[in-house]
């Protein structure tokens, strides 16, 4: 599945706020947004300060463009990911959230077995993890209520795992996933409430944007 292999930075400064997609980076002073908060280019200055007083339309595209750069998301899997969570029951919105939570990079990354998301899909996209104990390399696969993600034997044994265990015991892990740091797994308890995903996405806007 394609990705955007753009400066991500850029990404966050268009936003106007940290998406985090660079891991470490973006919590120390070396951030680009505490250097530059405006939108990058030669009228960025001015756009970060149109967009501050924008229509209805510019806030609603911001809103599904911040939620679509915070997963990693190309637009036309967004559709399809708003498509899926139209079908289902139950609020769009927040079923549109839900299935970007339960994306495996994004477990993998909610697990604390990686620095971003970016890292969890490159970690998924090499192979280091199972699902169910069966080898998974596709990012974008959607896990169930009851999926366990595994890191596998082999790749336990890299410095780079070693190390990030470490990281990870730092770092808490969601709560709708159970972890187990030594075996370097998680499970899928239930599906995450609304107040455990990104309080800065506005998945009204998300609904009204593609409503139009
Ligand atoms: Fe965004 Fe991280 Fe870059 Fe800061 S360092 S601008 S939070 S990606």
């Amino acid at each position: 599945m394609a990705r955007y292999t753009g400066p991500v930075c850029k990404l966050c400064r268009r936003e106007g706020e940290k998406l985090y997609l660079k891991g470490a980076r973006c919590f120390s002073p070396k951030c680009a947004l505490e250097k530059r908060n405006y939108a990058p280019g030669v009228h960025g200055r001015a756009q970060s300060a149109r967009s501050e007083r924008g229509s209805d339309y510019s806030r609603q595209l911001r809103a599904k463009q911040r939620a679509r750069r915070t997963y990693g998301v190309l637009e036309r899997q967004f559709r399809r990911y708003y498509s899926d969570a139209l079908r289902k029951r139950g609020l769009t919105g927040l079923n549109l959230l839900q299935l970007l939570e339960l994306r495996l990079d994004n477990v993998v990354y909610r697990l604390g077995l990686a620095d971003s998301r970016a890292q969890a899909r490159q970690l998924v996209n090499h192979g280091h993890f199972t699902v169910n104990g069966i080898k998974a390399d596709i990012p974008s696969m959607i896990l169930k209520v009851g999926d366990s993600v595994t890191l596998r034997e082999g790749s336990a044994k890299l410095d780079f795992f070693k190390d990030m265990a470490e990281v990870a015991e730092k770092r808490a892990s969601s709560l709708w996933l159970d972890r187990d740091l030594g075996k370097m797994s998680g499970k899928v308890t239930r599906f995450p409430e609304r107040a455990e995903i990104d309080g800065t996405l506005d998945e009204q806007l998300i609904v009204e944007y593609y409503s139009r």
